[in-house]
């Protein structure tokens, strides 16, 4: 018997300086998925597609956390951080009262690939200082079951540990291959009490029994809607690789004017005020 899960088609859209993205969590399809806010997905070998990159924007009221599959992108932030973010590498920045960045590609050719997450704070954390980790390729554990490997970015997977901790989101972010007819069942209670979800990168992908498409989001779970126990993952004859991600949901009021994220309309207006008037730290 096949799982009956929500799958989200991507929307081809144009971020930053024009660089095209794939978009699911923040479509009409799915406003949000307590507590992703968004989630975009980049992936092209045409230049054309990225090169503008993404120059000096502000951030305020949440977490972005940046996977560049391949490439390699400059990240430079008012906090004085500079980061160079290369294939395999992740970033992860807690924009909370406020951070202005740039995010700019450093090839003019070549494949540009990766995923973009914003991930809600709660109230408590909105307004605290901003904060940026770095994860490098050679820090991201990488573990084996079976058929599959599970590179952990982020949180813990059955007693061990990923590159980084996060106690604000508690998110877990992995990066899973299966070899040709390779399934990974998950482990027990990995989902419960979280939202979660998985978007391919490469190759057929199962879930339950149920296939999901190339550029198409899978729902895993959501408080009101948990998953099995035991949820099985599995692939085609070839390769495959997804991302697999869950976090803890906030329940709190959402409040959003473009890259500000609050509770309420008037904080999003002191947002809106501060950016102009030069507050942003
Ligand atoms: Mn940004």
């Amino acid at each position: 018997m096949s799982l009956s899960l929500r799958l989200i088609p991507a929307q081809l859209l144009s971020e930053g300086a024009g660089v095209t993205v794939h978009r699911t969590i923040g479509t009409p399809a799915l406003r949000s998925l307590d507590p992703f806010l968004m989630l975009d997905h980049f992936n092209s070998t045409r230049p054309g597609d990225y090169i503008a990159g993404f120059p000096d924007h502000p951030h305020r009221g949440f977490v972005t956390f940046t996977y560049l599959l391949e490439g390699h992108m400059l990240h430079r932030d008012s906090m004085g951080h500079s980061g160079d973010l290369v294939s395999g590498g992740a970033q992860w920045m807690k924009a909370a009262r406020g951070v202005i960045h740039s995010e700019m590609p450093q090839q003019t050719e070549g494949r540009m690939s990766g995923f973009q997450l914003w991930i809600n704070l709660p109230a408590r954390e909105k307004m605290t200082d901003p904060e940026y980790r770095e994860i490098l390729p050679s820090r991201i554990p990488l573990l084996r079951e079976g058929k599959a490997e599970i590179r952990l970015l982020a949180g813990s997977w059955a007693g061990h540990e990923g590159a980084l901790t996060d106690p604000l989101t508690h998110i877990l972010y992995a990066d899973i291959l299966l070899s040709p007819e390779g399934t990974l069942t998950l482990p027990g209670g990995l989902l419960s009490g979280r939202s979660a979800f998985l978007y391919p990168i490469d190759g057929a992908i199962r879930a339950g029994g149920t296939e999901v498409p190339p550029d198409t989001l899978a729902v895993l779970a959501t408080p009101s809607l948990p998953a099995p126990d035991g949820l099985v993952l599995s692939g085609g004859d070839r390769p495959s690789r997804l991302i697999l991600v869950t976090g803890r949901p906030i329940g709190e009021p959402v409040a959003a004017y473009g890259p500000f994220v609050m509770n309420t309309r008037e904080e999003i207006e002191q947002a809106i005020d501060d950016y102009r008037n030069n507050r942003f730290p």
